[in-house]
């Protein structure tokens, strides 16, 4: 019997898009392309559901048309420009948020010569949760967790958790996670592990192939991009097409 492939896509930027040469730019998806994205997927018939909400489906113990919506870093355009569309056909999402850059910028982003974008405030992430959305943690300061000690490690893992449920009221607290620049070791998985995290998405491509077990902490995802056509991304929903293609940025 085939077993299940469940997408969860990855998105990170819903704006208008920048002007061309822009670092980064591809990875900005227009409102306008979002919402036919969304509306596609909803006349199709599935339904769009956040890590949480996806975990029973992911682990065999629910069944039906769904896929995971992600957004990584927690970007300001996500609550302007997502969550209405999300709201509009009733899906849900997590947005994995850096816990120590809360209110700030992308400035992790900085030396690479990436545009300053404005992250949500504890105010945005909570009007999120209380539209029926989810908050991951994405660490708490963009690091690439390959290249850390152990301390840090617990700090950007563990620590990031705290942070999070510190100044938000999610009442099933931060379970999931997102490795910045899709970078884990073992060792990283150890310490996701021990902060007991339910989930951890990277960037390695493809659909997760249901039940997932012990490998619910290395989660492939689909990217979203801004040259996501909808051909594309019926392809690589609903097709072979995006499983084991390897890593992305
Ligand atoms: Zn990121």
């Amino acid at each position: 019997m085939n077993r299940v492939r469940i997408p969860i896509l990855m998105y990170h930027q819903i704006a208008v898009e920048p002007p061309k040469g822009t670092p980064l730019r591809g990875l900005v998806v227009s409102p306008g392309t979002f919402y036919r994205q969304m509306s596609l997927m909803y006349l199709l018939g599935y339904r769009g559901l956040s890590m949480g909400a996806l975990m029973p489906y992911l682990r065999g113990e629910r069944h039906g048309k769904v896929f995971g919506i992600t957004f990584d870093d927690g970007y300001e355009n996500n609550f302007h420009n997502a969550l209405p569309v999300l709201r509009r056909f009733q899906f849900s999402a997590t947005c994995y948020a850096v816990a120590g850059r809360i209110g700030q910028s992308n400035i992790w982003d900085m030396d690479q010569g990436v545009g300053q974008v404005p992250l949500m405030d504890r105010i945005q992430l909570q009007a999120w949760i209380d539209a029926g959305q989810e908050v991951g943690s994405h660490t708490s300061h963009h690091v690439d967790l390959t290249l850390c000690d152990a301390q840090k490690l617990e700090s950007e893992i563990a620590g990031s958790r705290s942070l999070l449920e510190a100044v938000l009221a999610q009442p099933s607290g931060v379970q999931h996670f997102c490795y910045p620049y899709g970078r884990f070791h073992t060792g990283v998985l150890r310490q996701t592990a021990k902060a007991a995290y339910a989930s951890a998405t990277t960037t390695q491509r493809g659909r997760v192939l249901v039940p997932v077990q012990d490998n619910a902490l290395a989660l492939p995802r689909v990217l979203v991009s801004r040259s996501t056509t909808w051909v594309h991304l019926l392809l690589k929903c609903f097709t072979a097409y995006e499983d084991r293609r390897g890593t992305q940025e």
